[in-house]
């Protein structure tokens, strides 16, 4: 029971590191079908650090299938050592912002639709 407890403390630990400043989202609307896919990322595990003398930068890779159809799109987002993005390209789709999304999904529930 001790260890249970010792484990059971471990996980709330976790749980409470990953706060929002970790969370990153980003949205990819699919070239194919138009589906606008939301991306989750935690910046302390998917980002990779780019080094060259101490860590210049992180990247991200992700490829991303979205549900409506079967195109993989592929991102890759820099960062520079402040986690400020420096660059962004998405293969097989397009970035679109959040509100974008928002209309996306309030299209999609239309009734008619
Ligand atoms: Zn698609």
């Amino acid at each position: 029971m001790a260890l249970f407890r010792r484990l059971a403390h471990l996980f709330r630990s976790i749980g409470t590191e990953t706060h929002q400043a970790d969370a990153l989202i980003f949205y990819l609307r699919c070239d194919r079908c138009g589906e606008v896919v939301p991306i989750r990322v935690n910046r302390r595990w998917d980002l990779l650090q780019e080094l060259d003398d101490g860590v210049t930068g992180y990247s991200l890779h992700k490829d991303v299938l979205g549900a409506q159809c079967n195109a993989l799109m592929r991102m890759l987002v820099l960062f520079d050592n402040t986690y400020t993005i420096t660059r962004q390209e998405a293969e097989g789709g397009r970035f679109v912002s959040q509100a974008e999304y928002d209309a996306y999904r309030a299209g999609r529930g239309a009734p008619g639709d």
